[in-house]
């Protein structure tokens, strides 16, 4: 039988993460992945928004991952080329009623160590002219990616350190052995792999992957949340944006409001919402979703014209929490949790996993005990002191001063 040291199940932006840090921490790697091309999934249907971290619960894996995610995915995209922009986000309360939470976001965001500006009404409109509020916070260090050209860079990395990806290869088993892991698979040209160290990053499919882990050895089959699907949809803008920063109004109680996105081409989308909990992954436009959106986008953009919203796309958040219960937090789980030595899980890796990839990847890597290579940064994985300035764009900084 063939065997590497490492097998990394999924070739997400995460998966490509972990493949890129266990290739450069020496470990052969391969990563198996069940579609054509790498990416196909969550990380091509999500937002490319580069998260701050500011509404995580306190010393959450969410909170931290993301803030230290942040640091080094604007350095990752400076040193690699990944197209990348600071562009600000700015979150408003459109009614007094609003204020207090405002006032709560802006307080979670610093004990997660997030820079943050507080607006009045005059400033959130100096930023941006057609949006409605009261007040707002002005978050410097929100972003934009090119999510496709991030897993590219990830993956060039990773095989120029010796890791193979190997597509249209869904793992259908795992064996645990007291002597590593056998590693079976589908497709067109069946495998079978021993391997020391495995990390199951499939995404929307993990439980469904652990829940066929069997056990041949002494010990316990780990644990296996239980797994839900949270569908959200985008509708795009036709014609032109007046928004030149992310716009977001406050959280309700399934998600981050219907908000602006902006791609790096400057196209605006909005959302996504939360509707539909599939009992499967699938990505159907529900329809008669119009009028939701543009009655939650007028409260803060009141001009949005007739007709001008066209249906985008949908995409689907891998949660280890129901509907009726609070957000559940990342859950990253190895030997040190569940006793099987080599194997992470990963469940729940649902927003902000992209902005935390680069994060999750060392964090994956200390689990397996592996040591990270020598030009990696010292501490903390390493801050930007650019993504703590809380500035406001060029030409509002003065404007500020004077207000
Ligand atoms: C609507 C939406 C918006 C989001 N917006 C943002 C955002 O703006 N910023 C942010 O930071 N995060 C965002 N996220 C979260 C982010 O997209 C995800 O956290 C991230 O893409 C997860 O990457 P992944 O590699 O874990 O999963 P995936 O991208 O789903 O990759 C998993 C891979 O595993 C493969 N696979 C599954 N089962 C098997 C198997 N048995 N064998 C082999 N391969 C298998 C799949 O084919 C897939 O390619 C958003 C998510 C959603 C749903």
């Amino acid at each position: 039988m063939d065997s590497v040291d490492a097998v990394v199940v999924g070739a997400g932006v995460v998966g490509l993460a972990i493949a890129r840090a266990l290739a450069l921490s020496g470990r052969e790697v391969m990563v198996l992945e069940a579609c054509e091309a790498f990416g196909t999934e969550t990380s091509s249907r999500n937002s490319e928004v580069i998260h701050a971290g500011i509404y995580y619960p306190t010393g959450s894996l969410k909170a931290t991952l993301c803030v230290t995610g942040k640091h080094l995915l604007y350095r990752y995209c400076e040193a690699r080329g990944v197209p990348h922009q600071r562009i600000g986000k700015v979150l408003v309360a459109v009614d007094d009623s609003e204020l207090p939470a405002l006032a709560k976001y802006e307080k979670q965001g610093r004990i997660n160590g997030v820079p943050l500006q507080p607006l009045d009404a005059a400033q959130v409109r100096r930023l941006e002219p057609e949006v409605r509020a009261v007040a707002g916070l002005w978050s410097a260090s929100t972003g934009i990616i090119d999510s496709h050209a991030l897993m590219l860079a990830l993956l060039g990395d990773a095989e120029s350190a010796g890791a193979m990806l190997v597509t249209r290869t869904p793992v259908q088993g795992i064996e645990l052995t007291d002597d590593g892991m056998i590693v079976r698979t589908g497709g067109d040209q069946p495998l079978a792999l021993h391997c020391r160290m495995l990390v199951n990053a499939a995404g929307l499919h993990a439980q469904s992957l652990a829940n066929r882990l069997t056990r041949t050895g002494s010990g316990a089959r780990p644990r296996v949340p239980p797994a839900y699907f949270a569908k959200g949809h985008y509708f795009t803008l036709a014609g032109r944006t007046p928004f030149k920063h992310l716009v977001y109004p406050m959280p309700d109680h399934a998600g981050l409001g219907i908000h602006v996105t902006l791609d790096l081409a400057g196209r605006c989308r909005f959302g996504p919402d939360v509707t539909g909990w599939p009992q499967a992954p699938e990505y159907a436009f529900e329809p008669g979703l119009r009028d939701k959106f543009a009655q939650a986008i007028r409260r803060y953009w009141p001009e949005l014209p007739d007709d001008a919203l066209q249906e985008g796309y949908t995409g689907v958040r891998p949660k280890v929490s129901g509907p009726t219960e609070p957000a559940g937090d990342f859950l990253i789980e190895g030997p040190a949790e569940h006793g099987v030595q080599g194997l992470v899980n990963l469940f729940g890796i649902e927003s902000p996993g992209l902005t935390s990839s680069l994060a999750i990847s060392w964090k994956v890597a200390d689990m397996l005990g592996l040591r990270r290579p020598a030009d990696l940064p010292e501490g903390p994985l390493g801050a930007d002191a650019a993504c703590d300035a809380t500035s406001l764009p060029a030409g509002q900084a003065a404007d500020h001063a004077r207000a």
